[in-house]
């Protein structure tokens, strides 16, 4: 079988296509055949060493596929899965409920779509009358967390790099939308300088000052990514004066268990079918193209999901 590996932090010419034998699942593991892997900003994480993996290390942690028996399943943690096999164990595969959706309309919906939901559901409940601000608004999580925050009659100011970019988000339903640097003028312009109630940010270094200093009394800091780099340790006396909270959410505990992912999956294509959610096309690359793929999401000119079909070669 056919698949991509890395070997070295940080270096960016490194990925690379290796034949190896079809893998042997143990007890309590499946083989899946991989239809579609889902690149996300997390294998960026993991090339540059920002989450360290053993090396040398196969790349990507989603995917859509068959096992053996046929039936159409989905992972969010299987190291390697920008291949045309992978071993999953019995634990994280899920089935995919009945749906029309094709493998492609489906692949946001996974880390990207689990990820918006489980912040707007569980991370920080958002209410009818709040108001929240995005970061990374136009990235694949943000679009849809702009639609699911709407959908539960939230007021979303949006921000992203560039005003061009910040234009998506508004098509996407965000109410106010500009760039990084016009962050804090939004804010006081769509609170009348009262603040936010929550902000969800996945840039992290770069934005947490001002993503914290934008939040109203109470408010809650949900920091879920750091695309621009770790947020340093800061000093917890700074919450104080206004009585703010931060959360630092994982995926993976909102995805514990096969029925909250099944739970949280049927609502998302509950919400596509109901035309609540609407995404771009996912872009796909055949593997070999994987560090196209990955240039693509670190370029910061696309919005929407790129995916890795394995066969396509
Ligand atoms: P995206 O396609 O959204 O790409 C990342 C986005 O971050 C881009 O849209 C970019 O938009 C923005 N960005 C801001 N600063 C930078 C920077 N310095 N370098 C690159 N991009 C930057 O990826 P995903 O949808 O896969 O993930 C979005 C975020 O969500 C990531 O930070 C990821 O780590 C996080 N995440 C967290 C999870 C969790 O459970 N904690 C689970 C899944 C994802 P712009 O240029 O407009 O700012």
């Amino acid at each position: 079988m056919k698949h991509v590996q890395f070997h070295q932090h940080g270096a960016v010419d490194v990925l690379e296509i290796r034949e190896s034998e079809v893998p042997n699942p143990e007890s309590g593991q499946q083989l899946v055949k991989v239809t579609l892997a889902g690149v996300n900003f997390i294998d960026i994480y993991h090339r540059r060493g920002q989450y360290q993996v053993p090396m040398p290390s196969g790349i990507g942690i989603e995917g859509i596929g068959l096992t053996e028996a046929g039936q159409r399943v989905f992972w969010l943690n299987q190291l390697g899965s920008y291949s045309q096999y992978v071993i999953v164990s019995d634990h994280h595969l899920t089935p995919i409920p009945d749906s029309p959706l094709t493998d492609a309309q489906l692949l946001p919906l996974l880390c990207q779509g689990l990820t918006a939901h489980y912040l707007v559901d569980s991370a920080y409940p958002s209410r009818q009358g709040e108001i929240a601000l995005v970061t990374a608004a136009v990235g694949g999580v943000g679009l849809l967390l702009i639609q699911l925050l709407k959908s539960r009659g939230v007021t979303v100011v949006a921000c992203a790099s560039t005003s061009e970019r910040a234009e998506v988000a508004k098509h996407h339903g965000a109410d106010f939308v500009g760039t990084y640097e016009e962050l804090t003028d939004l804010v006081n312009a769509a609170t009348h300088g009262k603040g936010v109630n929550v902000v969800y940010d996945s840039v992290g270094k770069d934005t947490f000052d001002r993503c914290l200093e934008s939040l109203a009394p109470s408010g809650m800091y949900i920091l879920y990514g750091a695309a621009s780099g770790a947020v340093p340790p800061f000093d917890l006396m700074r919450l104080n004066s206004k009585s703010l909270g931060i959360r630092r959410p994982t995926l993976a505990t909102y995805t514990a268990s096969r029925t909250e992912r099944e739970r949280r999956l049927s609502n998302l294509i509950d919400d596509v079918q109901r035309g609540v959610l609407t995404y771009p096309d996912t872009k796909i690359y055949p593997l070999d193209a994987a560090k196209d793929a990955q240039e693509l999401i670190e370029s910061r000119r696309y919005s929407g999901k790129i995916g890795i079909a394995p066969w396509n070669l």
